[in-house]
């Protein structure tokens, strides 16, 4: 066991919630302090290890106390007189070069420390550092900036914080996964001082897992001869694709028969291609809503109805894709969760935003007191990587209501449409495919959740600018799949990650 003092009395909720997660992703047992063990002068000698998150110089003979121990100091930084204020999230980030690789990276990122030099020093039984990734990994995980600052939205539209507003973006970090990076380091240094501690893993016999999600905006992509006709024009006169144009309208008239002609419709491609490589998936559905990017199809309509039954059959999770405006709406949320309710057999299941439109907490909050398992929101629409600094699922913290809160967060790592769009990131196929297996690597090292969000509207084979990625993401089936990644849906990877293989 790892024992844990924390000395600062006024943040001990927010300090508590950074260590209780960091022992949980490392799955090992942790005991904090109490005023008992400090005052009574007892001995505290049943943890072989401990961390000390150290404010002054005031409880020094407790720590002498202590065996074996990795003193943090706390910056004073983030949990100050300016806590929640918008001038305390920094503008920029320091490095810390690292003597030995902590999985592959040389480096460790530092948010908050103190102004000093970074350092970590080694003596007897004792290692120091003002490195303060406590505070860091707070803010990462809270989504501290997205809460406090008056960002600038990406765009009217879409009221987004984005990915170019974010410390990790402006500071060249989206890439990585700095708070398992600091994980690691506390780990590391752990490890020098009791080599005997072990972690519990969370995957059996794989090393890491990918959470497969497709959000169903569409189920059909004609609904009249109009927009049928006006592509195949398209097609011939804007792409001169003059075979594609005429199979674009044949292919209309076909669907008029049968539904599952519908180029939008390519559910039974996407299950019988993941079903090959042993995995399944997520479906999120839309059940509600007003505006004009909601409501393509109507929830009980029997072609959806007979696709969740064959969805849940062959083990695929019917999730709930919120309305545009749900995300800030309870009532919305509410009466949308209730249609969901009426066509889906499992009581479990997750969310996903619709155009990942959230405002960090009261998301969640509208989230957690509906009751859904998990959200699966937190990417930025107009940049992949790691928007929570994290690749594993973790309970998010209120700072506006100063409490964890009873839901579960899997950061989403990849929306296909930031990769393709050219007006997110847009890179090419392959210069795409590179960057996904980079994080795909990365999640790998840290025994994370790889998760990925592949519209079932982005393998339309009849448009050309989409349709040539169809290709990218079956080789990134092959690669996970290579890489004996446990692949599933969100419900799956999350219920393993809470068991740990037990
Ligand atoms: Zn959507």
């Amino acid at each position: 066991m790892v024992g844990v003092f924390i000395e600062n009395n006024k943040f001990k909720k927010q300090i508590k919630y950074v260590f209780s997660t960091v022992s949980e992703i490392l799955g090992i047992e942790i005991y904090f302090y109490t005023d008992n063990d400090i005052n009574l002068n007892t001995e505290v000698d049943f943890c072989n290890v401990n961390i000390v998150y150290k404010d002054s110089e005031k409880y020094l003979s407790f720590i002498d106390k202590l065996d074996k121990k990795v003193i943090i100091e706390n910056s004073n930084k983030l949990f100050s007189q300016r806590y929640l204020e918008a001038d305390s999230v920094p503008q920029s980030v320091r490095k810390y070069n690292l003597d030995y690789n902590i999985k592959n990276k040389k480096d460790i990122i530092s948010i908050f420390s103190d102004d000093a030099e970074l350092f970590i020093k080694q003596e007897v039984n004792k290692i120091t550092s003002n490195i303060d990734i406590v505070s860091d990994i707070f803010f990462m995980l809270s989504r501290y900036e997205e809460v406090v600052l008056n960002y600038k939205s990406d765009d009217e539209i879409y009221n987004r914080f984005s990915a170019k507003e974010s410390l990790a973006y402006k500071n060249n970090f989206l890439d990585r996964p700095i708070v398992n990076e600091q994980i690691e380091l506390i780990w590391a240094l752990l490890k020098k001082l009791d080599n005997s501690l072990v972690r519990k893993h969370y995957w059996g016999d794989n090393s890491f897992a990918a959470c497969f999600t497709h959000d169903v905006d569409w189920i059909q992509k004609y609904t009249n001869l109009g927009r049928a006709l006006k592509d195949s024009v398209k097609l011939l006169v804007k792409n001169k694709e003059i075979a594609l144009s005429l199979k674009n309208l044949a292919n209309y008239v076909k669907s008029k028969s049968d539904y599952k002609e519908d180029p939008y419709w390519t559910f039974e491609y996407i299950m019988d291609l993941e079903k090959r490589f042993g995995f399944t998936s997520t479906f999120y559905f839309m059940t509600g809503g007003e505006t004009s990017f909601d409501n393509k199809y109507i929830y009980n309509d029997k072609r959806v109805i007979d696709l969740i039954d064959n969805l849940e059959r062959d083990g695929f999770e019917c999730g709930y894709h919120g309305s545009f405006n749900s995300y800030n709406d309870y009532i919305k949320m509410k009466d949308e969760k209730i249609n969901l309710d009426s066509i889906v057999k499992s009581e479990e299941y997750g969310i996903r935003q619709h155009f990942l439109r959230f405002s960090a907490p009261f998301t969640w909050r509208i989230q957690e007191k509906l009751g859904f398992l998990y959200d699966c929101t937190l990417s930025f629409a107009d940049s992949e990587g790691f928007r929570c600094g994290i690749c594993h699922p973790y309970k998010p913290f209120d700072i506006l209501e100063n409490r964890v809160l009873d839901i579960w967060e899997i950061p989403l790592i990849v929306m296909e449409t930031s990769i393709m769009d050219s007006r997110y990131s847009g890179y090419g196929l392959d210069e795409a495919t590179e960057k996904v297996k980079l994080l795909i690597n990365q999640v790998q090292d840290y025994n994370g959740v790889f998760t990925l969000l592949w519209h079932n509207s982005s393998f339309d084979r009849f448009n050309p600018q989409v349709s040539r990625w169809n290709g990218v993401y079956e080789q990134i089936m092959i690669y996970l799949h290579e890489k004996k990644c446990y692949g599933s849906n969100g419900r799956d990877v999350l219920k393993k990650y809470i068991k740990r293989g037990e």
